[in-house]
């Protein structure tokens, strides 16, 4: 019988053979990507003596189109009670008050780290000549930053109230029309992140964390990022793991734990990626380095991510790409998305022969160059494949 996952009071998820995990198909693309992934998902799942029940629930166009509203509250309270739900695209609602679906969701659910695992799978076209040596696990800051909204239109009476407040009170004088932006970095909300990369990289046997910020200019938001990460490695994880500075980048067996400015690691990850493992970073960093990264070993239709609260229990998976609109429908796109998000979500539930075995499929169908259009499009003598059927080719290899 179907049942929920559940939060033991150790903090440590309870997952039953049979859970039942709300879903939500996605606008656009996901008519396409989302049935092709489930196909792959239910597949695994049975191999392994499991079954998913799976429950829609509404965001984007379609809850707009069946409710009047981009996000019921019956979608948010599913995800609240069931705990770890996966996604599809979300069409972003011009105007009318919300920002993005996406945003809104991290942020009801104050989903704090955005973890984005970058690794290469053989066989996947990339422009870089060894797209192997990138294995890399992002943890972007999900919740602060100049992501918090906090913005003001220039010429708006907000930004003239707001200027005229910073030029009498701190003298700063702020050009005329300008918009203005506030960009928050609290200690709690770094050291959670920071804290949950430390962990992941300990579980997982990783040798070493990145702090990734722009601490030489920002010093009192990016690099307290920085501070507050070298003070938790000391106050929380002495026994193992240690920070750079405090042993001369020699760690004697513990978890190493430095910081990078981000403008060179935007050069380094690509002339140098086998000296990153798990990264640590704030919002905006985090945004711009995971699709960085993304394109280096295969590119958008194939990058997964998950929004996590590792305290709450909640988490949901997404495919990271938009929704294509100009191909909804039209069962092409690679829905290797949302399927690797369906790994990520697999391996955070303790199911790991079920997200293995889903890797593997992946990489047989690759390695047989049965593909979509997107890589078919940088492979030589690849068989072009809809995206159902690539779907059909992994469940067959499984
Ligand atoms: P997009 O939907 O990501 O599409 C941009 C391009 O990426 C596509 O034209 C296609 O490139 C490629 N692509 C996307 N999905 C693919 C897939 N599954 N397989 C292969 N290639 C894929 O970005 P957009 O056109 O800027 O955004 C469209 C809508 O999506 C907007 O409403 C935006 O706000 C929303 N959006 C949602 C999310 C989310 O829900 N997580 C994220 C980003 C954007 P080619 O044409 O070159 O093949």
């Amino acid at each position: 019988m179907a049942e929920p996952i559940t939060l033991g009071p150790d903090g440590v998820l309870s997952v039953p053979d049979e859970p039942i995990i709300p879903y939500i198909e996605g606008d656009g693309t996901g008519v396409d990507i989302w049935p092709a992934a489930r196909l792959v998902f239910d597949a695994a799942a049975a191999k392994h003596g499991k079954r998913i029940e799976w429950q829609e629930v509404l965001a984007g166009q379609k809850a707009f189109d069946e409710t009047g509203d981009w996000l019921p509250e019956a979608t948010v309270e599913a995800f609240r009670d069931l705990l770890i739900g996966i996604k599809g695209p979300l069409t972003t609602p011009i105007g009318g008050g919300i920002r993005s679906l996406n945003v809104a969701l991290r942020q009801l659910l104050d989903l704090y780290v955005c973890l984005r695992p970058v690794r290469w799978f053989t066989g996947v076209p990339s422009p870089v000549k060894h797209p192997e040596k990138v294995d890399m696990v992002i943890f972007r800051e999900n919740t602060e930053d100049v992501y918090a909204g906090l913005e003001v239109q220039a010429d708006s009476p907000e930004a003239g109230r707001l200027a005229a407040f910073l030029s009498d009170e701190f003298g700063w004088e702020i050009k005329p029309h300008s918009g203005i932006g506030i960009k928050p970095a609290s200690e709690s909300g770094s050291k959670r992140l920071i804290r949950a990369a430390i962990e992941y990289a300990l579980k997982h046997d990783r040798p070493s964390v990145t702090m990734v910020h722009k601490g030489n200019i920002q010093k009192f938001t990016e690099g307290a990022f920085m501070n507050w990460g070298y003070d938790l490695v000391r106050e929380e994880f002495s026994d193992v793991a240690v920070g750079w500075d405090d042993c001369d980048g020699k760690p004697g067996g513990k978890l190493l734990v430095k910081d990078a400015i981000a403008d060179i690691t935007l050069q380094q990850v690509l002339t140098r990626p086998e000296d990153f493992d798990v990264i640590a970073t704030m919002n905006l960093n985090g945004d711009y380095l995971s699709d960085a990264l993304a394109a280096q070993v295969g590119g958008i239709g194939i990058a997964p991510g998950g929004n996590i609260n590792y305290v709450t229990g909640h988490g949901i998976f997404e495919a990271t790409h938009g929704t294509a609109p100009k191909y909804a429908g039209q069962d092409k796109v690679n829905p290797g998305s949302v399927i690797l998000s369906g790994v990520m979500m697999f391996e955070h539930l303790g199911w790991t022969g079920v997200a293995s075995d889903i890797v593997r499929a992946l990489e047989a169908t690759i390695a047989e160059k049965i593909v979509t259009y997107d890589f078919a499009r940088q492979m030589e003598g690849a068989t072009e494949v809809k995206c159902s059927e690539f779907a059909a080719a992994m469940v067959e290899r499984l």
